[in-house]
């Protein structure tokens, strides 16, 4: 930005200069780009940074809707959710935390990887460190240790943002207020079967 260029005795461009920062630069190009923000192209500081905090921001935002209108949807999702800093296990812990209209119109599905190492893999990792046609002499014990290990942490696992399926609002409500239908009728029919005691 602002760009001044310094010129050789022989009048060759030497360098140019951010005419913001002092930052040198080899081309004029480069030195033109400086202290752009590099989404709405808008001076600033890149001491500071390269792009605005509200440009990054809505940046992020963007690719966020543009993968969530992109995302499968998945009729019938039951969790898990991430509400906020919160992690709701099913609809019904989602909508106490939250009320139906808070909730946006879709969301991502949360997904759930285990921890796992794999035998081949490890072995493979030693190989790349050793000669060219090197083989490992087996040790069935370990694959054995291995999958104890897989099974012992199948469930000290890793929730993610799940960003190729998405939630539908209209879904998570219609099925919620079945339920509370249900549980309605369940009670009715509680009371009747208890009147039939009683009598
Ligand atoms: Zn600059
Ligand atoms: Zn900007």
């Amino acid at each position: 930005m602002n760009v001044r260029t310094l010129y050789h005795q022989n009048g060759k461009v030497e360098a140019c200069l951010c005419g913001k920062c002092g930052r040198i630069w080899v081309s004029f190009e480069s030195a033109e780009r400086c202290c752009k923000c590099s989404y709405c192209g808008e001076f600033c500081d890149w001491r500071e940074s390269v792009a605005h905090l509200a440009c990054q921001d809505r940046a992020l935002r963007e690719s966020e809707a543009k993968a969530l209108e992109k995302a499968e949807l998945v009729e019938g999702y039951d969790g898990p959710f991430f509400w906020g800093d919160r992690f709701c296990l099913d609809v019904d812990e989602l909508l106490e935390r939250a009320d139906g209209a808070e909730l946006p119109e879709f969301g991502f599905c949360v997904a759930y990887q285990a921890p796992q190492l794999n035998y081949a893999d490890i072995v493979e990792n030693v190989a790349s460190e050793m000669h060219e046609d090197w083989e490992p002499n087996d040790a069935p014990e370990l694959e054995k240790a291995i999958e104890l290990w897989n099974a012992a942490n199948a469930q000290n696992g890793t929730y993610f943002e799940d960003r190729k399926r998405k939630w539908s609002r209209a879904d998570l409500l219609r099925r919620a207020s079945h339920s509370e239908e249900d549980t309605r009728e369940k009670s009715k029919e509680e009371d009747r079967q208890q009147g039939e005691l009683e009598r």
